[in-house]
């Protein structure tokens, strides 16, 4: 098991098994590995806030939480750096039956069923499923710096906003194209 499940695993020990039992919890979890996506993400030796109340209902707990977190990346389209505050609310139950003993339900619908469902470990919830969905649910799959953002220049890579209106580069012939690329000038065709 890596480090990163660890951090994420709460022990609920101190919490009564009795229906209507509630405790809170106030969580810091340092990460050892980034969670996210590729273009942005929560970075290694960030932290997430999570604000936890657990409540015991007949089934198992009952997990209500509330999500802090900062991402971090970069804009897709001129690369400066783009940050996401994450701020969102979960909730799941987490089952105290172990999944040998559901044996009783219909095959088929068991096995939609497992994909959703979590299960206490002994006293241990594991967070870690339901706060990585949520914080990439709450990310942009594109980041941008802003929505008018302009991007760069193709060809030397500068900032269009930071450009004059009338930059433009000077069009190499697509006939010699290939001969700049490969650093053949013009002084090797005069021997
Ligand atoms: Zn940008
Ligand atoms: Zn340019």
């Amino acid at each position: 098991m890596s480090k990163l499940s660890e951090v994420f695993k709460l022990n609920t020990f101190e919490l009564p098994r009795r229906p209507g039992e509630m405790k809170e919890y106030e969580l810091d979890i340092e990460l050892s590995e980034k969670v996210g996506i590729e273009l942005i993400a929560v970075p290694v030796g960030g932290v997430i806030e999570v604000d936890a109340r657990l409540e015991s209902v007949a089934q198992g707990i009952l997990l209500s939480a509330q999500i802090f977190a900062v991402a971090a990346g970069e804009c897709g389209r001129c690369l400066d750096p783009v940050e996401v505050v994450i701020d969102k609310r979960v909730q799941e139950l987490y089952l105290y039956e172990p999944k040998a003993a559901r044996k009783n339900r219909a095959p088929l619908l068991d096995e939609l069923d497992i994909e959703d469902e979590l299960f206490m470990d002994g006293d241990l919830l594991d967070l870690q499923s339901p706060i990585r969905d949520a914080i990439v649910l709450a990310l942009p799959s594109n980041p941008l710096c802003s929505d008018e953002c302009a991007g760069l220049c193709p060809s030397c890579g500068g900032k269009w906003s930071q450009l004059s209106n009338d930059h433009a580069h000077e069009v190499i012939d697509s006939r010699w194209a290939g001969l700049a690329g490969l650093g053949i000038d013009d002084s090797d065709f005069k021997n």
